[in-house]
């Protein structure tokens, strides 16, 4: 009762404010409910890009509003809960990546857009999860590529390219908790299964898949295969959409355990309230944003000129 109170205040205020709602996979299941549009980082930097709507609310962690707000300086952005950052993002800082730089004069940086504004302002150019292949691609004529800050995606593409990359040593301990244990025991448990991992889960629980995609990618794989049966090694938010998406289809978390406490911040409420305070919102300084923007381009416009992974 409460719930749906909330819910049709919500969008009250959406409508008023010209709003709209976008949620990350990763998010609880009642406000990806409530969003207009549910996709990975990729889906919703686009999403966020081409929007006519004046404020997003940007259920999701900081960088992502962040990138958002960096791609649509004239709107405002709202991130519901203003502590919801990522643990990752926050293991490299713009000083380190100088510094890093100055190593490597020849080296063009690939960041992660799991990372601050600060941090893509000194890089070259970004990638999400689903193009970082692509991305390291096209830059074949580059002597060497520094890329940040997460290492087993970095270890993912490297391998994937054929060439090595310069590694920073960052993590994301969500994906850190699943293990290739945890991989061996699902097996041994469903029987005929296909695992799918995200390449942020670390090599030994990526060789043991049989598949390693991104948030959007499995969602396109799950809906195309003729396979009943998923092990999924990500956030174990992502099995909400996977679960309505395929009604006949059954979906297993890797480990129920390796959940996002960031993530998990947003509740209706602090959506409800975000949208009648028109706060908190996220705005990345100016010079910061403008050179930020740059490298997200960049990686839009690799993105738009190959066809999708
Ligand atoms: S799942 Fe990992 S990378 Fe994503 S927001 Fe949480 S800590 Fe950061």
């Amino acid at each position: 009762m409460i719930d749906r109170t909330i819910r049709s205040s919500i969008e009250r205020l959406k409508d008023a404010r010209n709003a709209v709602i976008l949620a990350h996979n990763y998010q609880p299941p009642e406000v990806q409910e409530i969003a207009d549009i549910v996709g990975d980082s990729l889906e919703l930097s686009r999403r966020a890009a081409s929007t006519a709507a004046e404020t997003i609310v940007f259920c999701g962690v900081r960088f992502m509003a962040e990138t958002a707000a960096i791609l649509s300086p004239d709107r405002a952005v709202l991130l519901p809960d203003e502590y919801a950052g990522c643990p990752m993002a926050e293991m490299i800082t713009a000083e380190a990546l100088r510094t890093l730089r100055r190593e490597h004069p020849r080296a063009m940086v690939v960041c992660y857009v799991n990372s601050t504004a600060e941090v893509k302002a000194e890089s070259d150019i970004c990638c999400t999860s689903a193009n970082a292949v692509q991305v390291v691609r096209s830059l074949a004529d580059v002597a060497e590529i520094i890329f940040v800050p997460d290492r087993h995606l970095g270890d993912h593409v490297s391998r994937q390219v054929g060439r090595e990359l310069i590694l920073w040593p960052g993590y994301c301990p969500t994906h850190a908790r699943i293990r290739k244990a945890d991989i061996d025991r699902a097996r041994a448990r469903y029987g005929e299964v296909c695992v799918m991992v995200h390449p942020e889960c670390q090599r030994d629980v990526r060789d043991a898949a049989d598949e390693v995609l991104s948030t959007g990618q499995m969602c396109r794989y799950a809906r195309q295969s003729s396979l009943r049966r998923f092990v999924v090694g990500t956030e174990p938010g992502l099995l909400h959409r996977l679960a309505l998406e395929n009604p006949r289809k059954h979906f297993y978390p890797a480990n129920p355990q390796a959940t996002c406490p960031n993530m998990k911040r947003t509740s209706l409420e602090k959506i409800l309230w975000s949208l009648q305070d028109m706060a908190p919102r996220i705005a990345a300084p100016r010079q910061v944003g403008d050179r930020a923007r740059k490298a997200l381009d960049a990686m839009l416009a690799v993105t738009e000129s190959c066809s999708p992974t």
